[in-house]
Formats: C-alpha cells, sequence, structure tokens
C-alpha cells in the first residue's frame, strides 16, 4: 500500500519537476555522425552538439545536460584523440550548456556571448566552474583545425545571446536554436526573443551558404538551406497572421482562440511548441 502511494507521489512529482536533475538520462547514447572531414554533429539528449577535430583539439559545439558528460566525453574519443579546447555555447539554456563545469574542469575554455554568461551568471544554480572563461559582443574567429571558424551573433532571435557558427571551408554552419528544422521554434522572449529577430537570423544565414551547405539545427536533422527557408516561410506567415489579428484589436488569450495556425500545426507542431505556444511567442513578441 505505502509503495503504491509513494510511488505515485514520485511519479507526479517527476511530472512536474523542471530542473533537469531529476530526468533518467541513463538509457540516452550519444549519436556521432560525421557531416564533413573532420565535422561531426553529435545527438544525445537536447540540443544537437557540433564538433571539429584536427591536429589542435577539439572544438566542441554545446554540451546538452550535466549528466551526459562522460558518454560525451566518450563519443568524442570515437574520434580524436585530443583534448576538447574550447567548447562554444550557443546561447544559456540548460540543454546546450549542463555540461559546461564538467568539460571546464577538465581544461576547456567556455566561450560564449557575452548575455550567455551574465544569463548563466545570474542563476542561482550555476555553479562558478561553468560560467564562460571568453565572452564576445559580435563576432569571433576560431583558427583551428585548418578552419576558419566564423561564431557571430544575431541580435534577439533565439535569445539574446545566440551565436551561429560557420565552418567556411567545410561549408557547415550550426545555428543552435536559432534553427529549430521542420518543427515551429521555440522563441524565448523572457530571455530577449523576437520573431523578427528569429527570422533576421534564419535569412542573414541563408544568404551566407548555399544549397550544398550542411546545417546542423538545434533541434531536427541534419538540414539543408532549403529547409532554412521552409521555416522562414512559415514563420513570416505566422507574423502576418498573429500581427492581422493584433491589428483588429485582439488581445493575446482572443488571438489563441482564433487558433489561427490550425492549418499549420499538422506539419510543424510538436510536444514542446504546440500551435497555442507558437502563437502566444509571436503574439508577445509583436503586441506593443
Ligand atoms: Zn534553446
Amino acid at each position: 500500500m505505502f509503495r503504491v502511494f509513494s510511488t505515485t507521489i514520485i511519479a507526479i512529482y517527476l511530472s512536474v519537476a523542471p530542473a533537469c536533475a531529476q530526468r533518467d538520462f541513463s538509457a540516452v547514447e550519444i549519436n556521432v555522425s560525421e557531416v564533413s572531414d573532420g565535422i561531426y554533429m553529435l545527438e544525445g539528449a537536447g540540443g544537437n552538439m557540433g564538433l571539429s577535430v584536427g591536429d589542435d583539439g577539439a572544438f566542441l559545439i554545446d554540451d546538452q545536460f550535466a549528466p551526459l558528460s562522460e558518454k560525451i566525453v566518450a563519443a568524442i574519443k570515437t574520434v580524436t584523440d585530443k583534448p576538447v579546447e574550447f567548447v562554444l555555447n550557443t546561447h544559456h539554456h540548460g540543454d546546450h550548456t549542463g555540461g559546461n563545469e564538467a568539460f571546464g574542469d577538465s581544461g576547456a575554455y567556455i566561450v560564449a556571448h557575452d548575455n550567455v554568461r551574465g544569463r548563466l551568471a545570474a542563476n542561482d544554480q550555476t555553479s562558478a566552474g561553468a560560467l564562460p572563461v571568453i565572452t564576445f559582443s559580435e563576432s569571433a574567429t576560431f583558427h583551428r583545425n585548418g578552419e576558419a571558424i566564423h561564431v557571430f551573433h544575431p541580435a534577439n532571435a533565439h535569445t539574446d545571446g545566440d551565436a551561429i557558427v560557420m565552418f567556411r571551408n567545410a561549408n557547415v554552419v550550426h545555428m543552435g536554436d536559432v534553427f529549430f528544422s521542420g518543427r515551429y521554434p521555440y522563441i524565448d522572449i523572457g530571455s530577449g526573443g523576437t520573431i523578427d529577430g528569429y527570422i533576421d537570423a534564419l535569412e542573414t544565414t541563408a544568404a551566407m551558404i548555399d544549397d550544398e551547405t550542411n546545417v546542423i539545427p538545434g533541434h531536427g536533422p541534419l538540414s539543408k538551406k532549403a529547409d532554412i527557408n521552409a521555416s522562414i516561410a512559415v514563420l513570416i506567415d505566422i507574423r502576418s497572421r498573429i500581427q492581422a489579428l493584433i491589428d483588429q484589436g485582439l488581445d493575446e488569450d482572443a488571438v489563441v482562440a482564433a487558433d489561427p495556425l490550425a492549418d499549420l500545426n499538422d506539419e510543424w507542431a510538436w510536444q514542446f511548441i504546440t500551435g497555442e505556444r507558437m502563437a502566444r511567442a509571436a503574439y508577445q513578441s509583436l503586441a506593443e
């Protein structure tokens, strides 16, 4: 009797607990796939990681959740004997920065936009060792492994601290959460994200690449420019639909009640970003 009771309580607790500490990562495996010579995409739980390996060392883009750090290290060791020299955080969210402390302790320099350090530092649960030690405001270029790894900051897109990473020689781009391939994006309005900035960032990146470029999204499969263009088109459509309702004087709940994205949801909505959540984000971004 007590056993049933306590199991129920634990199940309820797990279903409402937001922190990843309660999440069970034991079954997660880190998949490593080669995108280009010396450049890999790593998938586990959370945001897709990017990896450059070569004579200089390993350059890792994002590091998912803290409990996965050992598995990520083991996965990296399958493609290089060199240590991780740099970890670039594409933004501050916990499914992209959770491994910072472990990689920092192992000697990697954690690099991110200024606002990523600020947001992580403002969180009581962030240890000092998880903070980026090198920050930038607009862009930075890493000359490693025969590449010019160009990192630039698009303003107010997914958050206010986003970084997009271009491997110019290999023709690969890692977009962090400025790209959710084939699904509605999460636009973190509370952390400075906006739909206008998000569309701008997608358009800026699309203009820098070609049809052959391999695009690693923050979430979703390895993609191409055509997939970015599909996201741009749907977001421009969403923006104009929501703006039209705002112009008619509808408030946020009335916009949601009008179900303005109904015909898009089958293709674009997913577990985390439903049609309602997408509509609310667009409304909050556009309403003055
Ligand atoms: Zn994110």
